[in-house]
């Protein structure tokens, strides 16, 4: 029996009878198998939620945006009533340590109920214009939205988008990474369970090159929402360019955590670790770059190495576990591969993380030392539990390193300063940034990057924008 595919909020297997294998990242072995939507499917997913929106009076656009909340806060509930079934097909589906997938579940829960309180709260505007009359600012649904989501947060980064997009009122068409379906699927379910119109919510599992694709370059996709690598969102920006389709797009990072000499060095060398290696490297946010003051230099290195050390690498479904395996043997190889290129380029491995003996995708911790800024390991996304560490001389060449990248996504910066703190804060071209801490990501606070890092804003009041389109209407006195 495989898992179907969810279209107009119902199961059902793809059109072509076709099925893929999930792999459970653990073991290597197959969990279970998934109906593989095809070009068919998408043009039903599409009409169904063109006809979902169009429909006119009664939709889920009509319906009040008080009842929108009162809907999204049910599916919060679900999610937290769930919790276990969810953490569970988390942890073994994407491999995370089951502390971090029940932590997850709750923030996935928090994320509906905060789109549930803010959907009544997008307000519009009156303008004092000169002509006589009433100038008011609307905000209406965009249409259809295509949410297309990567494997290393599943659950999550699926709720940034499904629970903003349908507080506005849109037909939500869902598409996982293949290699991660499962939560979204049983997200699908629960929406519908808690009361969005079955018509509104599509969950369609299905190669990114076909049905993401054709997804994106069909003029009914109003909008496009997206997560994932660079040059599929550069992509996607060309598919959909035709029918001028509105995108946001959450891309790579290669984010610089600063650790200066006057920072608390003990505390940053004991946190920093998780912001590298956290979900097994597999993080656009992970702090891949660590910039230290040539003066806390070693002290920071030895802790820092120390505390890697001690890291429990292992069966994700062990409360004990700290970092669960990598999503896949290719995934893996390219952090192995990292590690070549950097001792090619002159780097000094630290700490060697191995590979485990035994089945699933696992990759020990590694800690790359003495890194330039102008060797790859610290100018590509390695997306692996790989830290490059690089030492600094005062504030002008910290500041010059950390926005020495392609990238600018997040970052973290650590400093007994306050005033160094404003300064470099202000400095930086980052899109997300964090003092004395390394959380990258609260629901209530916009998200997204500077240059290739990405396009718009998620989480917060600025996700609401990402949704709407602005309607201006003059009335005559
Ligand atoms: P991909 O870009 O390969 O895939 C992301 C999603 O896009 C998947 O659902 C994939 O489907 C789909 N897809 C692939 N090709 C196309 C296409 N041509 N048109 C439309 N959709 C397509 O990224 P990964 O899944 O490999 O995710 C890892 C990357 O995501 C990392 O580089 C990371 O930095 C980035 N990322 C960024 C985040 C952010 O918030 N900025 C957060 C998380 C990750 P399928 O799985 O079927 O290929």
């Amino acid at each position: 029996m495989s898992e179907q595919l969810i279209i107009a909020g119902e199961r059902q297997p793809a059109r072509s009878g076709e099925t893929f294998d999930v792999i459970e990242p653990a073991t290597g072995a197959v969990l279970t198998e998934v109906a593989k939507a095809g070009t068919e499917d998408v043009e039903a997913a599409l009409a169904a939620a063109r006809r979902a929106f169009n429909d006119g009076r009664g939709t889920w656009a009509r319906t009040s945006a008080t009842e929108r909340g009162r809907v999204l806060h049910r599916v919060a509930a679900l999610i937290r009533e769930r919790e276990d079934l969810l953490a569970t097909t988390e942890a073994r589906g994407a491999g995370h340590p089951i502390g971090d997938a029940r932590w997850e579940v709750g923030a996935a829960a928090a994320t509906f109920e905060y789109y549930a309180g803010a959907a009544n709260k997008h307000l519009g505007s009156v303008v004092p214009v000169q002509d006589a009359g009433l100038d008011v600012v609307l905000r209406e649904p965009v249409g259809p939205v295509v949410l297309i989501v990567p494997w290393n947060f599943p659950l999550l980064i699926a709720c940034w988008k499904l629970a903003p997009a349908l507080a506005c009122g849109n037909p939500v068409i869902l598409k996982p990474a293949s290699l991660t379906p499962l939560t979204a699927l049983l997200l699908g379910d629960i929406l519908v369970e808690a009361g969005v119109p079955a018509d509104q919510v599509t969950v369609l599992p299905g190669p990114g090159r076909l049905v993401g694709d054709a997804l994106v370059s069909d003029s009914r996709a109003a909008k496009i929402s997206f997560t994932g690598e660079t040059t599929t969102g550069a992509s996607i920006l060309r598919a959909s360019a035709d029918h001028i389709a509105r995108v946001s797009l959450e891309l790579g990072g290669k984010s610089a955590a600063i650790v200066f000499a006057d920072a608390d060095v003990e505390a940053a060398a004991a946190d920093l670790p998780m912001a590298v290696f956290g979900n097994a490297g597999q993080d656009c946010c992970a702090r891949s770059r660590i910039l230290v003051e040539r003066g806390a230099y070693d002290q920071f290195l030895e802790l820092f190495c120390d505390r890697t050390a001690q890291l429990r690498v292992g069966d994700p479904l062990d409360v004990q576990t700290e970092m669960g395996p990598m999503i896949s043997a290719a995934q893996r190889q390219v952090s192995l591969d990292y590690l070549a290129i950097g001792t090619d380029e002159g780097a000094r491995i630290a700490r060697a993380g191995a590979v485990p003996t035994g089945t699933g995708f696992f990759l020990e911790p590694s800690v790359v030392a003495d890194v330039s800024n102008q060797m790859r390991i610290a100018r590509e996304e390695i997306f692996g539990p790989v830290a490059s560490i690089l030492p600094f001389d005062g504030e002008d060449q910290a500041i010059s390193i950390a926005n020495d990248s392609d990238y600018g996504l997040s970052g973290s910066l650590w400093t007994g300063s306050a005033t160094r703190a404003i300064r470099v804060a202000r400095s930086l071209r980052t899109g997300t940034l964090s003092v004395n801490s390394n959380r990258s990501v609260r629901v209530e606070a916009p998200f997204g990057g500077f240059k290739k890092s990405g396009l718009g804003r998620e989480l917060g009041m600025h996700a609401l924008d990402a949704y709407t389109e602005v309607k201006n209407v003059f009335f005559a006195e």
